[in-house]
């Protein structure tokens, strides 16, 4: 995909689709081995389509967006798969939802309904999974009452549905870990609404990326068949550094950000004059280490959000900040000589994947 026309346009990102395939791959297989499908999430590279190809390749059961543009996106690229909508639908977004995908999480009575409404329009059956919130505090139902009596409705009342099954999600606002009780009490809730219908559900999906460490340590509860995962295929960086796991056979440079020095000088690291404010209302904080050899590089905050955030490959070089579309490097004790119009290379962690690969100033390159 190219996003605007000028060819050797900066700032750019690279997409290494073998190593995509590689971390894809490897998980799928894990996850399969202990009886658990896996839901490829593509939110977190806004669904570049070719991405997107290689997760449908790849053996993901379901391809999954928060968004559905980017499910869209994908239809529009020829990519035939499961397409699931992992936000909870906006009841102005239900045709779409209907026509775009095959199943979609909920949490809410008047959405099922209207989405009931639509799929009989349509002539279709939508797949529902009722998300269950186990304390993390985001979506899905809190009150079992509420959760079983939703389930019953769908069963027996809204006939252009199916229930698919249950899920939840651990580890996005309330920093809540995902354990194998949470996962019992979520396979309390499936049985629950098993004994209220009379039949087997087919999916218990057991979360994200949060959830997979219990895989890779055999301690997922049996019942639990679906994980529906994009951080840790993408980067598998959290499972490494945050989880302690050998994640040594997962790239965690599938992702390559360049960006092109527009100035190199040297001067104060200590502003000087009288401090108000930067760009973004903040009072900076600045270290005086005299003068230093500084470049400025042709991205920002509108790209990245978060500079601090990025780890250049290069060796000493560093930081220091940014502004809307600057951001500003020390590169005294860089081993190479950098010259304006030459390219550094950066690393990235899922916020500023999410972000850059959504500005519409960044070019995208699958290779
Ligand atoms: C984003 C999201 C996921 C995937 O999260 P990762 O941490 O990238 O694995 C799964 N489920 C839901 C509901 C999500 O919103």
């Amino acid at each position: 995909m190219e996003k605007g026309n000028t060819r050797n346009r900066y700032p750019l990102i690279e997409l290494n689709l073998e190593k995509l395939r590689n971390n894809i791959s490897q998980i799928v297989s894990r996850c399969n081995d202990a009886g658990v499908s896996i839901t490829g999430v593509v939110k977190g590279f806004t669904g570049i389509p070719e991405g997107v190809k290689v997760f449908a390749e790849a053996g993901c059961d379901y391809i999954a967006s928060s968004r559905l543009e980017q499910i869209q996106g994908a239809i529009d690229y020829g990519i035939k798969a499961n397409y699931m909508l992992i936000r909870v639908p906006m009841l102005s977004e239900i045709e779409d939802v209907i026509r775009l995908t095959d199943i979609s999480l909920n949490s809410e009575v008047e959405v099922l309904k209207a989405l009931n409404k639509e799929a009989l329009k349509q002539g279709k059956t939508h797949k529902v999974i009722l998300m269950v919130d186990l304390g993390d505090l985001r979506e899905g139902f809190w009150e079992k009452k509420e959760l079983i009596d939703a389930a019953i409705m769908v069963e027996n009342k809204l006939d252009s549905l199916h229930l698919a099954g249950i899920g939840t999600n651990l580890g996005c606002y309330g920093a809540i870990k995902a354990t194998p009780e949470k996962m019992k009490s979520l396979i309390e809730c499936a049985e629950m609404i098993e004994r209220a219908i009379g039949r087997k559900l087919e999916i218990i999906s057991g979360g994200a990326t949060t959830s997979l460490p219990m895989i890779l340590n055999g301690t997922m509860p049996s019942r639990i068949n679906n994980l529906r995962v994009g951080e840790g295929i993408i980067l598998a960086r959290d499972l490494r550094d945050l989880y302690g796991l050998d994640m040594s056979y997962m790239f965690q440079d599938i992702f390559t950000l360049k960006a092109e020095i527009i100035e190199v000088k040297n001067k104060p690291s200590y502003p000087v004059g009288e401090f108000a404010f930067d760009a973004f209302r903040n009072t900076g904080v600045y270290e005086d280490l005299g003068i230093r050899k500084k470049a400025i590089l042709g991205i920002g905050k509108v790209d990245i959000a978060y500079p601090d955030m990025l780890c250049p490959r290069d060796e000493g070089v560093r930081i220091l900040g940014a502004s809307s579309d600057h951001m500003i490097m020390d590169i005294e004790e860089a081993v190479r000589d950098f010259k304006v119009g030459d390219i550094i290379e950066f690393d990235l962690c899922y916020a500023t994947i999410v972000f850059a690969t959504n500005s519409p100033n960044v070019r995208i390159l699958c290779k």
